[in-house]
């Protein structure tokens, strides 16, 4: 009788270990939370995901003396898979908001971004201001859950803007006449400009912001951990270096 409860004892302790293990991240290892679909912060070269954002995280992990490993999903979802552990740090050319603060920490920023606007190049939207002149009913394609689908419905309403999984689904969507611009960050968008014939960027930029690394609202230490290596990387000019390499 002893036996056999012992048994069953260790088969439980056993099986709480393993079912423990398969959702906890290994200690070594730290988990970016990206969607790599955003050249040249982070994007596909072959099989590997590349790019600012990607060379930046490596730099803070080899400083951290960890295994960076790189998780794509979804840009909206990034936010919650940080909350829930799933990554510990998502680094999406992510822009700090106040609405985001409200649910997570963002890191010392690291880079600049500017919302941008792409057309067809013999499109009659002239500027941002012509989005939103009377009467105008120019259908708006922007990446759903980011800064420009936020502020593209907020300043021209909801049922004017089509949202897309990534800025690459837009993008196609434009090509095809199905929408008459994207609103999309402003080094991506030259990187879809340059990538296909007939688009051109607005001159005039639509907003101006700041990139962070989010980081859970708990998880402080790493917060702190990696604004350290994040000021390292500054000033020994290693961030300046990793980002020439991919805006000329
Ligand atoms: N900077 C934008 C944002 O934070 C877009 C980021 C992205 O699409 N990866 O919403």
């Amino acid at each position: 009788m002893k036996k056999i409860f012992s048994l069953i004892l260790a088969a439980a302790l056993l099986f709480a270990l393993c079912a423990c293990g398969s959702t906890q991240q290994d200690a070594g290892e730290l988990h970016m939370a990206t969607n790599a679909q955003f050249p040249p912060y982070e994007y596909y070269e072959n099989e590997s995901i590349v790019g600012i954002d990607a060379e930046i995280a490596q730099a803070i992990a080899d400083k951290l003396g960890k295994k960076l490993v790189i998780d794509d999903m979804d840009f909206d979802t990034i936010i919650t898979a940080v909350q829930s552990g799933k990554a510990d740090f998502g680094m999406a050319g992510m822009t700090v908001t106040e609405d985001r603060l409200k649910n997570i920490n963002f890191t010392d920023t690291y880079a600049k971004g500017v919302q941008a606007v792409i057309v067809p190049e013999d499109s009659d939207i002239k500027s941002v201001d012509d989005l939103s002149a009377e009467g105008a009913d120019y259908r708006i394609g922007t990446q759903k859950g980011t800064t420009g689908d936020i502020y593209a419905e907020g300043d021209f309403g909801a049922d004017r803007v089509d949202k897309f999984t990534t800025g690459n689904d837009a993008v196609q969507a434009l090509l095809n006449d199905k929408i008459s611009c994207v609103i999309i960050d402003n080094e991506p968008a030259k990187a879809y400009v340059e990538a296909n014939e007939g688009l051109k960027i607005l001159e005039t930029a639509y907003t101006e912001e700041d990139y962070a690394i989010c980081v859970a609202k708990e998880n402080t230490q790493l917060l702190d951990d990696i604004n350290k290596a994040l000021k390292e990387l500054k000033e020994d000019g290693t961030i300046d270096s990793i980002v020439s390499k991919y805006i000329k």
